[in-house]
């Protein structure tokens, strides 16, 4: 007989994608044979059932199903006891080994730098990232770095396990933080909640001239829109706004089996490097930014219809821009162009 979830474990990562193997021991009871009722020489039996659920993020049991798994996959980890992943925190937490070396990798942190992560949760990266600076410390120094993260449960839990000299903790919202407290240049690392990814990355683009790169798990959705040339249909306003200020590489996609509970969407790895201190600038940054929103808030429309209120047949001639392209179209030298026709 199969009742609620007693112990749940995915087979491996890809099983675990659809469905979750639940185990259930059931304990009763049994007679001798030809016993009519219950006596001392009744035993007690053991029966172990097991079945597989398919995976619905609607299902309410959700997080009920993929909640134990995590616990039970990192039951190895002497610093994991239960923690119900908060759906308002976006906490999807990287169980994956291969995926977490792979991050760590790509971001290859050296001991001089000055990392900070977003949303270090169960510090799934912060572990591996603090380990590769040690390996690298000269003796008697200690690797370091600092953390922004809003849970104060899952704070208390890392004050747990890391030195105040490990690790600074900085507990509150990462979208109210104020990164020039922090010495620069910054590397910014993280596997950022999806639910506030974009405001994050707005928000960080006021801090542009104190970062030295940024490395980020975000929705593959979103890496596309971010890393998105002129004519893909992919292109938006955020690729618009950050490949002004950066430049934009998709590193590799991680599967939604890497990660606890498991999200319904694919992740992808992403870096943004600031461009060189003399790259294009609009003359009028808040224009610029303006005029790009209303480019894509009608982003079907031709621009000519799109952005009648400011520019005009004149204007498109002079930053060389056909009047009737669509605001995917457009490359972001394109847009600085048009931007400062009018600011001219
Ligand atoms: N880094 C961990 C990992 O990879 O397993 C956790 C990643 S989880 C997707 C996102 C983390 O960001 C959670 O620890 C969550 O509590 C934290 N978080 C959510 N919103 C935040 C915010 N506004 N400011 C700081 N941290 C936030």
């Amino acid at each position: 007989m199969i009742s609620s979830c007693d112990r749940l474990e995915p087979k491996h990562a890809q099983d675990a994608i659809e469905r979750v193997e639940v185990h259930t021991h059931e304990s009763m009871w049994r007679r001798p044979l030809g016993a009519t009722r219950y006596s001392g020489l009744s035993k007690r039996v053991t029966r172990t059932a097991h079945t597989t659920l398919p995976l619905d993020p609607t299902d309410d049991l959700y997080n009920l199903r993929v909640k134990t798994p995590a616990i039970a996959l990192n039951r190895d980890n002497p610093h994991h006891t239960a923690h119900r992943a908060r759906k308002r925190f976006g906490q999807n937490f990287l169980v994956d080994k291969t995926y977490i070396r792979r991050i760590v990798e790509a971001i290859d942190p050296k001991p001089s730098d000055h990392l900070v992560e977003i949303g270090p949760g169960q510090a799934a990266l912060t572990r591996e990232l603090l380990d590769a600076m040690q390996a690298q410390c000269a003796e008697g120094v200690t690797a370091s770095l600092d953390v922004v993260e809003i849970d104060r449960d899952l704070v208390a839990r890392l004050k747990t396990e890391f030195t105040e000299q490990q690790l600074r903790i900085h507990e509150g919202d990462a979208l109210e933080f104020d990164f020039a407290t922090l010495p620069s240049p910054l590397r910014i690392v993280g596997n950022l909640p999806y639910n506030i990814s974009t405001p994050i990355l707005f928000r960080l683009c006021e801090y542009e001239d104190r970062i030295a790169d940024m490395t980020f798990m975000l929705q593959k959705e979103v890496v596309d829109r971010m890393a998105a040339g002129a004519g893909e249909d992919a292109r938006g306003r955020l690729s618009v706004m950050l490949q002004y200020r950066y430049r934009v590489e998709k590193c590799f996609d991680v599967p939604p089996g890497a990660f606890r509970p498991i999200p319904a969407v694919d992740s992808s790895i992403v870096r943004l490097v600031p461009l060189a201190a003399d790259r294009l600038r609009p003359k009028n940054e808040k224009f610029f930014a303006q005029l790009v929103t209303q480019a894509f808030t009608q982003r079907r429309k031709m621009l000519r219809k799109s952005l009648v209120q400011w520019i005009d047949a004149e204007r498109f001639e002079k930053a060389h821009v056909d009047p009737q392209a669509r605001a995917e179209d457009l490359t972001t030298e394109q847009f600085v162009a048009l931007a400062d026709c009018v600011a001219a």
